[in-house]
């Protein structure tokens, strides 16, 4: 491509109009940055930013940047923490954010929205008719985005599945600029064949998702319960006898470690008991069932030997304890005003003590960087996926926390095959690329490659994320 970007500035305005069109460095610098702690390079930046309105303005600007090898990096709140939406090779970035229609169709029992409504958002307007969105990411985050990931957030895997359980249908624009619908709006999934189930975790690579139509969940009753144990991996132990028992699973179940909760209860006043904690929203569709769905579980933290356990009945209480959770990553970061990276470790479930062992530990001793850093322990014990933040001084230099941050990516890479975890929040492109090639090898990585070539015989769209370019 050698069309210099006032050029493709021009075309991009006759597609979608003027004011949804950027080439002020603001604007690019705000497309390429990620929570990164370096600075975006200005080799970073993409040369546009286009926020069209429908697939139609966005099957226009696909044809234009295919017939021109324009590279195309969608963006939708720019939130994943694996960093698929900075740009490798400049071009176009193209937000989503104008794809904001909605509808819920409770005759139909489905709902429908445009890839850039945000989850907040969806949460809000489902939930005032009653019904729960089984994507409960941030707030800010949008459901394109959430659904090119397959991501669901903090819920519990086993309880509600993932958007490729609850999508019935998608509208996407292919490279090529064809607009192509999948799925059913009956209920019923079509068993064989669904391009839906291709495009949905693609992370982006094969088509640009426009609309999404999910199935409609009654928000079920909740109740919440915490346990506070002397040490992190404890808890480990109790979510292993939680699913040998067969008690029922809790729709969300957090933790936080000993080092983020201390921070949490200082930031709170909150005077609990020294050491980790559990928080888990049980279901039920009557609240007796949620309720004694939540005694079991708290039997069950007594039983462990936790230091104290209870229903969640105080409103503000409740909030200060999510609060602990919630926070972790931002306290974790604040403290001392640092640069952050997070990981992710999914250990198979007889090894989840060892692995929370583990990351508690995991900077002491260490030689390399990240011996220097400080560590904060939390995630979804519920559905065993546990993250770890490393906070660094933002006084290091860019070489310095360069070099941390690969370090990390390739921790996480050593903990996950030892462990034999996936990534289950962010996906892998393009910083698991590595991961992903040591655990499948490289035919299973040719297949995702041959396919990339075959949607996207130009390679526009999300230009080296398949290829592992940081
Ligand atoms: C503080 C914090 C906490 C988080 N906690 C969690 C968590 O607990 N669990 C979790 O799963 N995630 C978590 N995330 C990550 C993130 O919120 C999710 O991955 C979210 O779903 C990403 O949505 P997004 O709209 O920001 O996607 P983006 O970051 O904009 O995009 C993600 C990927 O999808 C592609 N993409 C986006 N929209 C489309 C589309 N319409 N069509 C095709 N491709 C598209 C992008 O190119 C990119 O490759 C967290 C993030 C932050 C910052």
């Amino acid at each position: 491509m050698n069309l210099n970007p006032e050029e493709i500035a021009h075309v991009l305005r006759k597609i979608v109009g003027d004011e949804y069109v950027f080439t002020d460095v603001f604007e690019r610098i705000a497309y390429a940055d990620t929570s990164l702690p370096y600075d975006v390079e200005e080799t970073d930046l993409p040369d546009v930013v286009v926020h069209p309105s429908d697939a139609r303005e966005i099957s226009e600007i696909l044809k234009y940047a295919n017939a021109n090898g324009i590279a195309v990096t969608t963006y939708g709140s720019g939130t994943s923490l694996i960093f698929g939406t900075k740009p490798k090779h400049r071009g176009i970035s193209l937000s989503t954010e104008r794809l904001k229609y909605f509808d819920i169709r409770e005759d139909h029992q489905w709902f429908e929205c445009g890839a850039g409504v945000k989850a907040g958002y969806a949460i809000d307007a489902l939930g005032k008719l009653g019904y729960f969105l089984p994507i409960q990411t941030q707030a800010g985050s949008s459901i394109g985005g959430a659904v090119s990931v397959n991501t669901i957030g903090h819920l519990t895997d086993n309880v509600f599945g993932r958007p490729v359980n609850n999508v019935l249908a998608l509208e996407v624009v292919l490279p090529t600029g064809e607009i192509i619908e999948t799925g059913s709006e009956c209920l019923r999934r079509s068993a064989g064949w669904d391009l839906a189930r291709i495009f949905i975790g693609s992370e982006g690579i094969l088509g640009i998702i426009t609309k999404v139509r999910m199935v409609l969940h009654p928000t079920p009753e909740t109740v919440d319960a915490v346990g506070f144990f002397k040490s992190t991996e404890e808890i480990g132990r109790v979510i292993g006898l939680m699913y040998e028992k067969k008690l029922p699973l809790p729709m969300d179940g957090e933790f936080v470690g000993e080092k983020a909760c201390k921070v949490g209860y200082e930031a709170y006043g909150l005077d609990f008991p020294e050491g980790a904690l559990a928080v888990t929203r049980s279901m039920g569709w009557t609240k007796e069932e949620a309720l004694r769905n939540a005694n079991l579980l708290v039997d069950l933290f007594k039983s462990a030997g936790a230091t104290d356990a209870f229903i969640l009945e105080d409103e503000t209480l409740k909030k200060q304890v999510w609060g602990v959770r919630e926070n972790a990553m931002r306290w974790g970061q604040e403290k001392g005003l640092k640069g952050y990276l997070a990981i992710e470790v999914n250990p198979v479930l007889p090894r989840l003590p060892e692995a929370m062992k583990e990351l508690v530990h995991i900077t002491e001793g260490r030689k390399d960087l990240i011996g220097e850093t400080s560590n904060y322990v939390y995630g979804h014990v519920g559905s065993d996926s546990l993250h770890c933040l490393f906070a660094f001084p933002y006084d290091w230099s860019t070489e310095k926390m360069k070099q941390v941050v690969d370090e990390i990516w390739n921790l996480e890479k050593e903990l996950q095959l030892k462990y034999g975890g996936v990534g289950g929040d962010w996906g892998w492109l393009p910083h698991r690329v590595p991961f992903y090639r040591e655990k499948y090898g490289e035919v299973s990585y040719g297949i995702i490659k041959k396919m990339k070539q075959l949607f996207d015989p130009n390679n526009i769209l999300n230009r080296g994320n398949v290829e592992g370019e940081v």
